[in-house]
Order: structure tokens, then C-alpha cells, then sequence
């Protein structure tokens, strides 16, 4: 049994000695101990489903055994050198990693983070246009670092800071000057309507969203884009997938403008859609770069760049470094999951406890009028709860009701979307048929005690 300190106590410590700006869920924070797969438990030793997977981070399972033992492995002979010397675990795994991609994208580069993947992958666009707008899509999370803080639409996570000091943080103005002479200060990232097929405009028209794309790159653009960026099912956003057929619209505009399109699969990579094995596939595309982080790791602090040899070559005129990038044990433990994912067939495992799982939402949410609507792919799902199902208005306090019943009744899931009404599905990929019963029994009956 555990005998470490209690919620009380962590949590007195943390507020004493990390910043303020974290978050926890639950009024009584939860202090989890211990993980085995799709299972967590608490300090008192209660088990808890895992439905929100570290923020679909663990794809395998919380200390998958083979996962955990190429980490245990590798960290016994050797942790750490850095890319200055050879080692055979980051070209394995970056040779793997390769064979999943479609297309010319074969060139990998390896970090820490979604934040850091998003931030190079952006540099990558704005060196290899010659331009500095980036383009990206409302309701969007693509880190909080001072560039992609930039990406990111939403505005729980964006601090105000004028956009031109993020510039500034990135390139000194004469640089900028010098660079991008035609432009100036129109380094800036915009943000275009959100192709929501629940809350958007147009509905699930792709080619109206499309067409305010092309007007914004018109009218509030010198012509010239630097790149395009977007989630295919945003994730933080609530699990919005993009109207059908939108992101193929979308990239030929953004090439005509000169720019490069950016697939962020940072949650929806690795298989979790069920249908395809990257997320952008579900939108019959292929991106010049593609960025991932959480689930490549099963909880390494491992994010990845993958683009082709072209574009990659503009980071050849200086060097490109990063300590930890790639370092062999997250190489090793990476190289692993995938291994994993594709010997238990994980990928088609998440299409059918996906659809299993969004057949039984469908259900509940003819019982129960406070659903407004079940959307998502495989194990990539999510709920979003309304108090007037014409109106769309967030059913705000009663998720938060809800949300503390269901961990009452042994169930974590996430919460999204702007006003936090958005239930997340998104649990590690071994996830069974019973689970997903469990699960939306639990929802039933806290429905019903509502
Ligand atoms: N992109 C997406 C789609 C994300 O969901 C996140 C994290 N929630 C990030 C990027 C940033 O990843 P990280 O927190 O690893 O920096």
C-alpha cells in the first residue's frame, strides 16, 4: 500500500512552491499513485477507469510491460549523450517513424514537446516560404510557448501579450526587416473561422469555411502566407472534427499563397482515430509537415517533426540542436510503441470500441436532453452538454456536477471547449468494450441523478 504523503499535503506543497497558473480537476484534487494500463488508483488504493489518458498521452497503457522494459533497458547501459555522438536508437526509431508517413515525408526531428514541435515546424514553414503569417484555425491549442502561444485560439490559454512582442521574442526587429522586407510587421498569425460542423456557420459545409480561408488570405494578407496550421480533430477545443473535405480545400489555397501546411497529430496520431492511422488521412491529405507529441511516448516527454527532405533542408544553413531531442531512451521507449501499437493491432482495436463506445452515446443522448451532441473517431471522443438543445447553450454547472459524480463513480474523463461543457473521451488505446460500457453506464446514472 502507499505510504507517501496525502492530497492534503501535495497540495499544500505545490501551492507553496509551483507557480499559480496550474490547474487540477476536481474540487478534491485526485493524487494518483499508481498506473497499469487503461487503470489508475488513488492514494487509498481505489481504482479509477482512465478516460482521459494524461490528456491522450498514454496510448498503450499506463507502464505497458514492453514499453517499460525498452526504457528500463536502454536507461541501464546509457540515458544521455546528445545527437554529437552516434547512436542506434534515434536512427531506428526515426526509420520507423518514417515508414508510417505517406508521401515524401521522411526526414524527422525529434523534441521535447507538441509545444516545441509546433514552434520548429513554424520556423520550418516561415524559413522555407520566405514569409511570416501563419494561418490557423479558431478554437485551437498548439502549445503556450511565446510562438505558438500565438497559434493557439482559445482564449483560456492565451495570455495577453500583443502579438508583435512574440515577433519581437523571436527575431529582433532588424532581422525581421532585413528578412522580410516586402512585409514588415505583417508577421502576423491570424485566426480563420472554425470549420464546426455542431457550432459553426456554415454547418458541415467545407467549401464555405474554405472560402473565408481564400478571403482572408485576399483581403487580410500581403498575398503570401507563410503556412497553415490545424488539428484534424481538435483536441483541447472539445474533439471537433473539421467539416468533411475542408483541409483539402484549405492546403491547395495556402500553397497557392506560398505557404505550407501543418498537420498538428500531437492527439490524434498513432492510430486513435480508428479509420486511419494519422488523423490528417481522415481528411484524404497530405501535409509538408506533420508534428506529434503525448501518445508517440506513451508518457516520455517525446514530441517529433517529420516533413520532407526539401523543406527540412532549410534548417542546414545553422544548426539545429536539441539536448534531450531523441536521447535514447525516449528513442527507445518511442521505437517501442510502436512496436506495441501495431502488434495489438491498436489501431483497429480504437475502431471498434470507438464505435461501440459512439453507438451507446448515440443511445444516451435520446434519453437524456441535456446531450447536444456525441462527435469524434475511434477512441478520440466527445460529449458536449447543453442546457437547450436549439440554443446550444453550455450546460456549464451541470458538467461540472457530473464530472464530480463520475469520478465519485470510479470514472476520469476530460473536459473541454471554450466553456468547459465538452465531455473528452480519449483513454489509452486498450480501452475494452466493457470499459466503454462502464463508463457510459456511469454516465447514464449520474445523468439521471441529476
Ligand atoms: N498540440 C496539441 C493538439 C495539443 O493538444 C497540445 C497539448 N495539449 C500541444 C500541441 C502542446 O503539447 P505539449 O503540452 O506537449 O507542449
Amino acid at each position: 500500500p502507499y505510504t507517501g504523503p496525502s492530497a492534503d499535503e501535495v497540495l499544500a506543497k505545490r501551492k507553496k512552491f509551483l507557480g499559480p497558473s496550474l490547474f487540477h480537476y476536481y474540487q478534491k484534487p485526485l493524487n494518483i499513485v499508481e498506473g497499469k494500463m487503461q487503470y489508475l488508483f488513488d492514494e487509498s488504493g481505489k481504482r479509477y477507469l482512465d478516460a482521459f489518458a494524461g490528456i491522450v498521452t498514454v496510448s498503450c497503457g499506463h507502464c505497458h510491460p514492453e514499453v517499460l522494459n525498452a526504457i528500463v533497458e536502454q536507461s541501464k547501459l546509457l540515458q544521455h549523450t546528445t545527437t554529437i555522438y552516434l547512436h542506434h536508437a534515434i536512427a531506428d526509431f526515426a526509420e520507423a517513424l518514417a515508414s508510417k508517413m505517406p508521401g515524401n515525408l521522411k526526414v524527422v526531428y525529434f523534441v521535447n514537446s507538441g509545444t516545441e514541435a509546433n514552434e520548429l515546424a513554424m520556423l520550418m514553414a516561415r524559413l522555407y516560404s520566405g514569409n511570416l503569417g501563419m494561418i490557423a484555425l479558431r478554437n485551437a491549442y498548439h502549445g503556450g510557448s511565446a510562438g505558438t502561444i500565438g497559434l493557439t485560439a482559445l482564449n483560456t490559454w492565451k495570455y495577453p501579450i500583443p502579438q508583435l512582442v512574440l515577433l519581437n521574442w523571436l527575431f529582433d526587429m532588424a532581422t525581421v526587416e532585413t528578412l522580410y522586407p516586402s512585409q514588415k510587421l505583417k508577421g502576423e498569425i491570424s485566426h480563420v473561422m472554425n470549420p464546426d460542423p455542431y457550432h459553426g456557420t456554415f454547418g458541415s459545409d467545407a467549401s464555405q469555411y474554405a472560402k473565408e480561408v481564400q478571403d482572408h488570405i485576399d483581403y487580410g494578407t500581403s498575398g503570401k502566407v507563410a503556412g497553415f496550421i490545424a488539428e484534424t480533430i481538435q483536441g483541447v477545443g472539445g474533439a471537433v472534427e473539421l467539416a468533411p473535405g475542408y483541409l483539402k480545400l484549405v492546403y491547395e489555397m495556402v500553397r497557392k499563397a506560398g505557404g505550407v501546411c501543418i498537420a498538428d497529430e500531437v492527439q490524434t496520431g498513432f492510430g486513435r482515430t480508428g479509420s486511419h492511422y494519422w488523423g490528417f488521412e481522415t481528411q484524404g491529405v497530405i501535409p509538408d509537415i506533420v508534428t506529434m507529441a503525448k501518445g508517440i511516448g506513451n508518457g516520455l516527454p517525446l514530441g517529433a517533426v517529420v516533413t520532407t527532405p526539401e523543406i527540412a533542408n532549410v534548417l542546414a544553413q545553422k544548426i539545429q540542436f536539441n539536448t534531450f531531442g531523441g536521447n535514447p531512451v525516449c528513442s527507445s521507449g518511442g521505437h517501442a510503441v510502436l512496436r506495441v501499437l501495431d502488434k495489438e493491432k491498436r489501431q483497429k482495436h480504437c475502431a471498434d470500441i470507438g464505435s461501440h463506445l459512439i453507438g451507446r452515446l448515440n443511445d444516451l443522448q435520446q434519453k437524456h436532453e441535456i446531450i447536444g451532441n456525441v462527435r469524434g473517431r475511434g477512441l478520440m471522443v466527445g460529449i458536449e452538454l447543453v442546457t437547450d438543445r436549439k440554443e446550444k447553450t453550455p450546460a456549464k454547472a451541470e458538467t461540472a456536477v457530473l464530472f464530480e459524480n463520475l469520478r465519485e463513480l470510479g470514472v476520469l474523463v476530460g473536459k473541454g471547449g471554450l466553456h468547459g461543457n465538452v465531455f473528452r473521451i480519449k483513454p489509452p488505446m486498450c480501452f475494452t468494450k466493457d470499459d466503454a460500457d462502464f463508463l457510459v453506464d456511469a454516465l447514464d446514472y449520474a445523468m439521471s441523478k441529476l
